[in-house]
């Protein structure tokens, strides 16, 4: 007869005179290289100042339901309609997920099960287009995504993908662009979104032109899904007929991606997921949405959010004052685009020489950039994961003020290591969610 004992996860299943073997190990024994890796990116997360604007920290619930056995269950389908058995608890959580969202942003339906913001937008073509019908999206090198039709894309290859711009004046999107290339080019989607782009998006002016031109609009609020839940950007639901988001940005959920629609336009969008796209959830992550959305109705999360775009603007003004220039002069979200022609420094060259530093950001082209785009004139952060981890305006002016440093001095490797060990130093003040030191 077998004990109950023998059932627990370290117990040993040899007798004790010989070495003790786990039956199932946890990752330190089984996995040492794995293990000593992950540490180590804790230790990188808690250590540096993360300012990529796309990345954040996730709290240590959303983690746990991450890394919880929902992984091992098959469940193609949606609750009530699967096509395996053993759907009893499944089911409980993708509903609850679903109902969650749904309260959140207001939303009459959402599906959670895109693998990531990407594949919920190739969900919306499959739904809504046929191959080579023509679309229009934000060009990348204005700040648009790779899916909203650029030529490297799939959707830029299996659709007729135009690309509006930003004004040449200000850098603001230019809506009349938008408007003619739309008259001219009758699209069959219309995308309002953006990855690197500073200011507020005017969601009922693309529902113009639009409704003009008979086009589907579609919203990808993958940045600032957690600035419009936290109500410090407008909202596209009512107004756009399809809202896409990933649920990793500045929502603070797991790597995941979600679609938001209209109930006219749920079933299409559904199929257009499963069979249409994609094979079985991901119900861990699908959990994790949950823990996700749950985080996000309480009143911490609006000032989080708050505390996000209030840094940002702080940020914004201390880098104007040390001589930055701002792309758009400025910022109305999570986002700043530094363009360092005036710096004399490449992006590159300045986000290596930060990285070095413990402050870490990406290279980006700016609007019209002369440079080329794997070696472009400027540098886009953010500061989601800093605001996550409490830190306030007092942390952006000491911020700002060593970026000023380290650019001006790129290749000075005493000073990268001396700004290192002081944001380290400030970093201990501000243990991030999720990881324990
Ligand atoms: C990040 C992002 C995506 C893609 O998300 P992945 O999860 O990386 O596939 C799509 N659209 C926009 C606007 C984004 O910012």
């Amino acid at each position: 007869m077998r004990l109950a004992r023998e059932e627990t996860h370290d117990y040993p299943v040899r007798p004790m005179s010989s070495p003790p073997v786990l039956r199932d190990p946890p990752l330190a024994t089984r996995d040492p290289e794995i293990a000593r890796l992950v540490r180590e990116e804790e230790l990188r997360e808690a250590h540096k100042l993360r300012l990529i604007p796309s990345e954040n920290y996730v709290s240590r619930a959303v983690l746990e339901a991450t890394g919880s056995v929902l992984t091992n269950k098959y469940s193609e389908g949606y609750p009530g309609r699967r096509y395996y058995e053993g759907q009893q608890i499944i089911d409980q959580v993708e509903e609850l997920a679903c109902a969650r969202v749904k309260a959140l942003f207001g939303a009459e339906h959402v599906n959670v099960q895109p693998y990531s913001g990407s594949p919920a937008n190739l969900a919306v073509y499959l739904a809504f287009c046929q191959a080579g019908d023509p679309v229009l999206g934000l060009a990348l090198p204005a700040g648009g995504h790779l899916t909203h039709g650029w030529n490297v894309s799939i959707t830029g290859k299996y659709f007729k993908s135009f690309g509006y711009g930003v004004r040449p004046t200000d850098h603001r999107i230019d809506l009349d662009e938008v408007r003619r290339l739309a008259r001219e080019h009758r699209p069959k989607i219309i995308w309002c979104g953006t990855t690197a782009y500073p200011r507020v998006l005017e969601f009922d002016k693309f529902r113009e032109i639009a409704d003009e031109v008979g086009a589907k609009l579609c919203a990808d609020i993958s940045h600032i899904a957690g600035l419009v839940v936290g109500g410090v950007h407008p909202s596209p639901i009512g107004i756009a007929d399809v809202v896409t988001t990933t649920t990793h940005k500045t929502l603070r959920g797991p790597r995941g991606g979600m679609i938001l629609c209209r109930a006219e336009y749920a079933k299409d969008i559904d199929r257009a997921v499963f069979p249409g796209l994609q094979g079985g959830p991901h119900n861990h992550t699908t959990a994790a949405i949950a823990v996700a959305a749950k985080e996000a109705s309480e009143p911490e999360f609006k000032r989080y959010a708050e505390r996000v775009v209030e840094n940002a603007r702080v940020l914004a003004e201390c880098l104007l004052a040390e001589g930055f220039s701002l792309v758009t002069g400025g910022t109305d979200n999570h986002l700043i685009l530094i363009d360092l022609t005036n710096r004399n420094v490449p992006g590159k060259v300045a986000a290596r020489a930060l990285d070095r530093a413990g402050i870490v950001c990406n290279y980006n082209s700016v609007p019209f950039d002369k440079r080329k785009p794997f070696d472009p004139s400027g540098i886009r952060l953010g500061t989601p994961a800093i605001s996550s981890r409490g830190m306030g305006t007092d942390e952006m002016r000491r911020l700002a003020k060593w970026m000023s440093q380290v650019v001006s001095a790129p290749d000075d490797e005493a000073l990268g290591a001396r700004v290192a060990a002081e944001v380290r130093e400030l970093c201990q003040n501000f243990p991030p969610p999720g990881i324990v030191i």
